[in-house]
């Protein structure tokens, strides 16, 4: 738990103090935000590992800030509220919290909460860092190619292309989808560079493991078949 950055949004500042003494007591780095709308700037503009999400705030409701949230982030969120606000529980968790908690809280009740939390976060992480297709894996964090037992070698753009096309397998991808994507411009013009690049991956892996890998729709793009 050491040094994981925590962002309390909570608008009882009696409460608030005490839990944000017990995290910095169990190591972990604590910002502290009394106002809804604040708060979500704060994430937004922050590096944060985890979210305490009071329900009833000033500005910004504990499950809006957790809506628009969610919009872009599967960050661990434990929502807390008052007893009397129990029936917001379903609410809650629909807009996407991990947990809830109801107050008053044993801050032992919130640790254990807090690291089921992060277990389950980082359970899910490991499972997407590991990208396949038939017999092909991309382990996305090591940046690592393997079909079969055999490491592939690849350049930047040419894994960069293949990660782009197996994290959409079974679609096809147009050049400009590509292009966009992988080289960040949309232009399409005289450029043939997709064309070139598949054309490297297939004499990469295609032909280096003799299995048609890469598809094409003649005129449309490229796509990546799960068998
Ligand atoms: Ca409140």
């Amino acid at each position: 738990m050491e040094g994981k950055k925590i962002l309390l949004i909570e608008d009882e500042v009696k409460l608030a103090r005490f839990v944000e003494l017990e995290l910095k007591y169990e190591g972990y780095d604590i910002t502290v935000i009394h106002d809804g709308r604040e708060g979500l700037e704060a994430f937004l503009n922050g590096d944060f590992d985890m979210i305490l999400l009071d329900l009833m705030l000033p500005g910004l409701s504990g499950i809006e800030i957790c809506r628009r949230i969610r919009k872009t982030s599967s960050i661990p969120i434990i929502m807390l509220t008052a007893k009397d606000e129990i029936m917001d529980k379903v609410a809650g968790l629909d807009s996407g919290a991990d947990d809830y908690l109801t107050k008053p809280f044993a801050i032992e009740e919130l640790l254990a909460r807090m690291r089921v939390a992060f277990k389950h976060c980082s359970n899910q992480n490991t499972a997407k860092k590991l990208l396949t297709v038939n017999n092909l894996v991309i382990d996305t964090e090591k940046r690592m190619v393997t079909v079969g037992q055999a490491e592939v070698e690849l350049t930047k753009k040419e894994f960069e292309l293949l990660l782009y096309l197996v994290q959409n397998k079974n679609i096809v991808l147009t050049r400009e989808q590509i292009l966009n994507q992988v080289w960040g411009y949309s232009y399409i013009g005289e450029t043939n560079v997709v064309d070139v690049y598949i054309r490297y991956l297939r004499s990469k892996i295609d032909e280096a493991f003799g299995e048609k890998f890469i598809h094409t729709i003649r005129g449309v793009g490229y796509y990546v078949k799960e068998e």
